[in-house]
């Protein structure tokens, strides 16, 4: 390891646990439990790259799987944490990636993908983070739900395992199919975290038969789980494996997390509190044209609703506000008002003329 990279290291080990799930709350509303679970394994991650590259030990690193629905702030929490480290991220998708040989991308583009975060330096990105989203999405056919996909997922997780595990990985770093003649770098993956991410849609039936009739922690009975998203908090590398996800990937991921869904407070909360929030980004364009914004509580209430409605996540927050916002936006530099408060009416008006019926987001 470059004595760049122990410099980095020890400006990235500064942060202990706690202080990274801080820094994460200024951001990130809710998901205690994956913050608190993120920041240990991010401290640890860092800490074993700083301690194989003093003692020359061997401390095995520990990729994460984080579950849970779109839109509830997977990919923030690991941006977030990354931009805190200073470390590359590349956000990369499952879905995109085949084995050698099928048409798509090969799964050393997620490489390609982190050496173009950092400007292609090398001892830049062997310590950065690759997120693989959509990682459900190449379960093995067949297994305990059904996934639709025609080339086989399992091949890819086969060939993801010496990548996500540590090796040194040759890449074409403008792509190996178009620019077969141009030289490879070389990058070691050992201390690149790989974290994966997905919906898993169906394991909640896998973990509630799994559970049976069996008690599990204090009063929680085999027909208490009204809430499906509740069971998700209750699962095993073996229900990813029946899900089909292949016992030597799963290996390769001994931290599990999950988000969970989000609900119509926490939606209000996410368009009002974090610290670069919707509302607030609103507010500072309004008050480039002299202009003052303000939105009632129940204003918010509203958007946070229709949100909710949509069922996906936090996602389909900027659009409605966009939307909402937009003849406001035309018309205020126009008749130079000096203020603006968005109100309940205002807002449902907005939604009904111009969300409800054309399917936004
Ligand atoms: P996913 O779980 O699908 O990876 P993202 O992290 O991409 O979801 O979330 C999409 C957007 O929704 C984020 O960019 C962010 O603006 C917002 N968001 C989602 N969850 C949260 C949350 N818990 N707190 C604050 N914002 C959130």
């Amino acid at each position: 390891m470059s004595d760049f990279n122990n410099e980095m290291m020890e400006t990235g080990l500064q942060y202990k646990p706690h202080e990274i799930k801080e820094y994460l709350d200024q951001y990130i509303i809710g998901q205690d439990e994956a913050k608190k679970i993120l920041s240990v394994a991010i401290y640890n991650h860092y800490k074993k790259v700083f301690n194989n590259s003093q003692k020359n030990s061997e401390l095995e690193k520990s990729n994460i799987i984080i579950a849970g629905n779109t839109g509830c702030g997977k990919t923030l929490l690991v941006k977030t944490i990354a931009k805190m480290l200073g470390v590359p991220c590349y956000i990369g998708n499952a879905t995109s990636i085949t084995e050698s040989g099928y048409v798509g991308d090969d799964i050393e583009s997620l490489l390609v993908g982190l050496l173009r975060e950092c400007d292609y330096n090398v001892p830049l990105a062997e310590i950065g983070i690759v997120f693989i989203d959509e990682i459900d999405k190449i379960a093995k056919k067949g297994a305990g739900v059904s996934v639709t996909r025609d080339v086989s997922g399992e091949g890819v997780q086969q060939g993801l395992l010496k990548m996500v595990e540590g090796s040194v990985v040759g890449v074409h770093p403008q792509g190996g199919r178009k620019h077969p003649e141009q030289p490879l770098m070389y990058l070691d993956t050992t201390n690149i975290l790989f974290i994966a991410s997905g919906a898993f849609p169906g394991i909640e039936d896998i973990i509630k038969k799994r559970l049976g009739g069996t008690k599990i922690g204090f009063n929680v009975e085999k027909n208490s789980f009204d809430k499906n998203d509740e069971l998700i908090k209750y699962s095993t590398p073996q229900d990813f494996k029946t899900f089909g996800m292949i016992p030597e990937f799963i290996g390769r991921f001994p931290v599990i997390t999950h988000v969970n869904e989000l609900s119509v407070d926490d939606l209000k909360r996410i368009l009002t509190e974090p610290k670069n929030s919707l509302v607030s980004q609103y507010q500072k364009l309004f008050e480039l044209d002299g202009c003052e914004l303000t939105f009632t509580k129940d204003a918010i209430t509203e958007i946070a609703k229709y949100a909710y409605e949509l069922g996906v996540g936090a996602r389909g927050l900027r659009n409605i506000m966009e939307t909402i916002m937009n003849d406001f936006m035309y018309e205020i530099p126009m008749k130079k008002c000096k203020s603006l408060k968005l109100t309940k009416t205002m807002v449902l008006d907005k939604i009904n003329e111009k969300c409800r019926y054309k399917k936004i987001a």
